[in-house]
């Protein structure tokens, strides 16, 4: 292209962390391509990243600082020492009134790592609350305590390399050829390449992932624990677990082997809905393959059992001792572009930057020692996660919020207690680059953020490898870089000293040396060598190479050095099935559409496949209650309703409904599959669950899509049957 030059960039959507290359054109980027480069991609990108350009400045970009008149009024420009110092004086009195933890921020895996490093060192160690936490919790947050509980400190120990070595690929609740697009064409082009290489794929949908499957386990929602000790069972009955590295470098095993015993396949089929032959053949499979690599995503982390179904298919890989050597391992696919990059900086209620924890008083006082604060003004009690932050504001223990490029009045369960949360605040900051969204609309004060490509700093993919993002053009209006948001009002706060950084490496910069010593020590990591190219974690010294495969001295992050083993047990999810609700519901997305659709819902082409919300249902059950392919239904749980188009389509299993989470109630009050979602969450990693959930379903007469005041709307849709479900 002519008059077009060529800049490095980085995909600002899923976890895979494609390099881009950008092409600008007066300045302005016109055209994108992959980074050929790049090792997450080498030049291959999906279409998301193809349609970028149309949603860098679309019509409802957040322009200049808001703030409300008052309760009910307009929001009303404003300066941005206007709209800061306003928020200044609503955190002072509360605080005073009400102590730190009436105030608390919500962010975002979409964040930049030194966007979380600021928010974060502002909450914990100089406003004194751990009130921060991110979507994260919704996403990866079973993965990251998972790690923690059986390796000693969070973070995949595997590479995208592994995939081009691996034999044999066990995916577990993830969709990968539409979530992870870029990994799922390596692992085609593996099998392609590789006719010994297999496939088992754990999924209760007969999905475009299950259709390169050996093998799929269409699995009952929610039964994976079962399966996975069941699996082991059999591995130890036919011997084929390593006991050698069992005795050197592990613990705990009897305990998990006990409980695995429980679980013969015959059980395990009974409850997972499957033959019992195909668990066999799995662990067969699995425990004879040279190098086995499970990948796994949403479809495991979002439960009630999430932790443990994650801590399984660890157990797998410790039992055969293939974990740490080249192809093998067990390996989270993370959902957001810098999900990883916010778990490593503590930005999560309970952490610190370097996967420190605040219960941790060492951790408090190194972290202290450099942010130049008491060791007692970081709080040794965890701050609230993600759902408790927003049940809290709806209580009324919570008195403000500040929610950072996230949009949780769409992502969250049960939206109508997060949009009461938001409702009755007495203060709602948000900060995004658009407006207005589900979530902005609530806001007393609008912060407008630069988006991608406005900003720089650097962001963490799936296999630990940092990329720099760059600053490729200026943001419009008065938006501005979320860390710099952050800068300004610590220092309106009185913070001048502890937050002067000038730019964003200066942010970096401080907050590698917090890593040094640490399991992410990233002190050989500086912008001028990210600039030659990415790196993966850790790298301590200029001259590290940096490392694409963790444990592979067999020398897990415990004092002793030795892996854990858990005990897990299979547990029913929080909600199940019943006379008046008989159908489980799962959610997920759609291949082209990112999270709340406030990007890519501005591609036109993006939007081709899935314009509408819609519902998969089984033939069988659309039968039974009606349904014909194409007509709307109504689903409904105790806490709400979902009107959508019916896909009926056997490639989903019996008793189960899928719809993506993608629309909000701005996009029809009831379109809204959160509308349906219950609140329950796993006990360790306190992540909710979002794929399981008790519905019922009828056809709905003349409802018109593009209007949701239906001639037939559905009957007390939300509140009047609400059974607050709360197990967590
Ligand atoms: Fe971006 Fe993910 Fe697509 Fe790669 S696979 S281009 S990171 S959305």
């Amino acid at each position: 292209m002519e008059n077009t030059r060529w800049e490095k960039s980085y995909c600002p959507y899923c976890g895979v962390g494609c390099g881009l290359s950008v092409g600008i054109r007066d300045g302005f980027p016109v055209k994108i391509k992959g980074d050929r480069e790049h090792p997450a991609n080498f030049g291959e990108i999906c279409a998301k990243a193809a349609h970028l350009v149309p949603t860098i400045r679309p019509a409802d970009r957040a322009l200049h600082p808001m703030v409300r008149d008052k309760r009910g009024g307009e929001l009303r420009r404003t300066s941005w020492p206007a709209a800061l110092s306003y928020v200044a004086a609503h955190f002072r009195r509360i605080i005073a009134l009400h102590g730190p933890d009436a105030v608390g921020f919500y962010g975002s895996g979409q964040l930049t790592t030194e966007a979380y490093y600021v928010f974060n060192k502002l909450a914990k160690g100089f406003l004194g609350t751990n009130n921060f936490d991110t979507n994260s919790r919704l996403c990866m947050a079973s993965a990251a305590s998972a790690y923690t509980a059986s390796l000693g400190s969070d973070g995949p120990p595997a590479s995208y390399e592994d995939i081009e070595l691996a034999d044999l690929f066990l995916i577990a609740g993830s969709n990968t050829a539409w979530c992870h697009p870029i990994t799922f064409r390596r692992i085609e082009k593996r099998r392609q390449s590789n006719g010994e290489t297999k496939v088992i794929v754990v999924d209760p949908r007969r999905t475009e992932t299950a259709d390169l499957a050996d093998l799929h386990l269409g699995i009952t929602p929610g039964t994976d624990v079962a399966l996975f000790n069941a699996m082991l069972s059999v591995m130890v009955r036919e011997r084929l677990i390593d006991e050698e590295f069992i005795a050197s470098h592990t613990r705990n095993w009897e305990a998990a082997r006990e409980e695995a015993m429980a679980w013969e396949p015959a059980k395990a089929a009974a409850v997972c809905g499957i033959g019992s032959r195909d668990i066999v053949r799995a662990a067969l499979w699995f425990a004879s393959a040279d190098r086995p690599l499970s990948l796994w995503s949403m479809g495991v982390n979002q439960s009630t059992s999430g932790t443990d179904k994650a801590l399984a298919i660890i157990n797998l890989h410790l039992a055969t001792g293939k974990i740490g050597k080249p192809g093998c391992g067990p390996f989270s696919l993370t959902g957001q572009p810098n999900a990883m990059g916010g778990r490593e900086v503590g930005g999560l209620s309970h952490l610190l930057p370097g996967y420190r924890t605040v219960l941790n008083r060492e951790h408090r006082a190194d972290v202290a020692r450099l942010w130049g604060v008491p060791v007692d003004r970081i709080s040794p009690r965890p701050g609230l996660p993600a759902v408790e932050l927003f049940e809290a504001l709806a209580a009324g223990v919570v008195k403000a919020v500040w929610i950072i490029c996230t949009n949780p009045a769409v992502t969250m369960p049960d939206l109508e207690t997060v949009h009461r949360a938001l409702r009755y605040a007495e203060l709602v900051v948000v900060q995004d680059s658009f407006h207005p969204t589900d979530t902005s609309i609530h806001a007393d004060v609008l912060l407008p953020a630069a988006q991608w490509p406005e900003k720089e700093g650097v962001m963490t993919n799936s296999e630990r490898r940092i990329s720099l993002v760059p600053k490729l053009v200026d943001p419009p209006g008065e938006a501005l870089d979320d860390w710099e948001i952050a800068a300004m009002f610590a220092r309106m706060m009185g913070f001048s000293e502890a937050f002067g950084f000038p730019d964003s490496e200066a942010v970096f910069n401080e907050y590698r040396k917090l890593t040094a010593g640490t399991p992410i020590d990233i002190s050989g990591v500086t912008y001028d060598r990210l600039r030659r190219g990415p790196v993966q974690w850790p790298c301590p010294k200029d001259d590290h190479p940096g490392t694409a495969r963790l444990y592979s001295n067999a020398r897990f992050n415990f004092e002793d050095g030795r892996a854990r083993f858990h005990r897990t047990q299979f547990r029913e999810p929080a909600e199940v099935p019943d006379s008046r609700f008989p159908l489980v519901l799962t959610t997920g997305r759609v291949r082209n559409q990112w999270h709340t659709m406030t990007r890519t819902g501005k591609a036109p082409a993006l939007l081709k496949a899935a314009p509408e919300p819609y519902v998969e249902i089984h033939p069988e059950d659309a039968a039974a209650a009606g349904i014909t392919d194409g007509c709307f239904i109504e689903v409904r749980s105790r806490r709400g309703v979902l009107v959508a188009q019916a896909r009926v389509t056997a490639e989903i299993a019996r008793g189960v409904c899928f719809a993506p989470f993608h629309w909000g109630r701005m996009s029809g009050e009831f379109k809204a599959v959160n509308n349906l979602t219950h609140r329950a969450r796993d006990p360790i990693s306190r992540q909710v669950e979002l794929k399981f959930c008790a519905v019922n379903v009828r056809p709905v007469a003349a409802w018109n899509s593009d209007n949701d005041q239906a001639t037939h709307p559905p009957e007390s849709a939300h509140g009047d049957d609400i059974e607050v479900s709360d197990v967590g």
